[in-house]
């Protein structure tokens, strides 16, 4: 059923962290307050929300209460069980619907659901034992990726996979079960696809986007992709096929490999507002975040228009952060700060933006003078 949310009404975000963050921003412009539910006090979305409850994301009861003081409920985070949205949804609204999150966040039923809409993927195999494990080598072969099947992120519970010694450690290693096993792409270069689609079926999608990770974690996106046009546009219809084929209400983004010779296999999906659309904030008319409250709360999805291209470069941990003062002091760089208190390693603490005129994204040395203190090879 499509509702209008009106203005002064409540948008309940699961999570605390910067995605909610910036969700509540956008929430906040269009009129709408946002009450976080996250499991720890001054959650960087809490900092920006009119309400906040600090609770167990499993705790039927905590899940209850906050679902009847808000009108409609989103998610910012996958790591709260399907069951939980569950028990929401029968109080209000969910969106995207808990079966969404069901299929992203167990990458068997993910691989297995792209496949079956007919959407590319590496080689795959479900792992459950050693028996398992020496048929799918000799299936897939090796090199190889083993992940486990639920709740690993950032590249944390994966293991590279050379030789059969390897598999066999990591099986070991990778004690919660089951596994994917996952022919190992050689990928040119990874490319990402922000999607928001109405509950009227209308979608728009964001242009393709670059991504670079250091240690599995995403450093670096560039907008647009430096791909050919056909590659750009293939990973856009992928995009579009996920969101059709999960009935989505919201945005979501397909991570996705293009491979040296230019196929585009999907790799994962993440239902709601994505690091890699973070460029959007600064350049388009309608960012991902606003798109995503848009899409929940009823209303018109204008076109994902891009006014300039843009590298957006993560601030991650203690070592990123101790550059902020020069990063607010340089011309040209849109600072994003959290407002988390502990930067720890790896934790993402914030990010900038640089814009380019259209069309007019330079090259890798432009790119690096334009970041002034967090170009590659600085100190940051
Ligand atoms: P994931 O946790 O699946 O998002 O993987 C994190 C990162 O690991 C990806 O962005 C890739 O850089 C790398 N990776 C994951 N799976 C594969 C694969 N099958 N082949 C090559 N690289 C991979």
């Amino acid at each position: 059923m499509s509702i209008l949310l009106p203005p002064n009404s409540t948008i309940g975000i699961v999570g605390g962290g910067q995605l909610g963050r910036m969700s509540a921003l956008a929430a906040a412009r269009l009129g709408y307050r946002c009450h976080i539910l996250s499991n720890e006090p001054d959650s960087p979305a809490a900092l920006v929300a009119a309400a906040s409850t600090v609770g167990d994301y499993e705790d039927p009861a905590v899940l209850r209460a906050f679902a009847h003081q808000v009108d409609v409920i989103t998610f910012e985070f996958e790591n709260i069980s399907a069951e939980g949205l569950d028990l929401m949804a029968s109080i209000r609204p969910v969106r995207p619907s808990p079966a969404v999150l069901r299929i992203s966040q167990y990458r068997l039923a993910e691989k297995s659901f792209l496949n079956g809409i007919g959407v590319p993927t590496a080689r795959w195999a479900a792992i459950g034992n050693p028996t398992e494990m020496e048929a799918a080598i000799e299936r897939i072969g090796l090199p190889a990726v083993l992940k486990t099947a639920r709740l690993g992120y950032d590249g944390k519970g994966q293991m590279l996979l050379r030789s059969p010694d390897d598999a066999a450690r990591a099986f070991r290693t990778l004690t919660q079960k089951p596994l994917i096993f996952e022919a190992l792409v050689d990928f040119r270069c990874e490319v990402s696809v922000v999607v928001a689609r109405g509950s009227d079926g209308r979608m728009v999608t964001f242009d393709t986007v670059e991504n670079e990770h250091r240690h599995h974690i995403l450093t670096t996106s560039y907008a647009p992709a430096r791909v050919p046009e056909a590659v750009a546009t293939a990973a856009q219809a992928i995009a579009r096929r996920v969101a059709e084929g999960l009935n989505l209400v919201g945005v979501l983004a397909v991570e996705m490999f293009v491979t040296s010779d230019g196929k585009v296999l999907a790799n994962e999906i993440a239902p709601r507002p994505h690091n890699s659309g973070h460029w959007t904030i600064d350049a388009c008319p309608v960012s991902q975040f606003e798109m995503h409250v848009r899409a929940i709360a009823g209303l018109p999805l204008p076109q994902a228009v891009r006014h300039s291209d843009a590298v957006m470069r993560n601030l991650i941990g203690p070592d990123d952060l101790a550059l902020w003062s020069e990063v607010v002091a340089t011309e040209g760089l849109i600072p994003h700060h959290y407002g988390k208190i502990e930067a720890r390693p790896g934790r993402k603490m914030g990010h900038v933006t640089r814009l380019f005129p259209r069309g007019g994204l330079p090259g890798a040395h432009g790119i690096a003078a334009a970041l002034g203190p967090l170009a590659p090879g600085g100190h940051g």
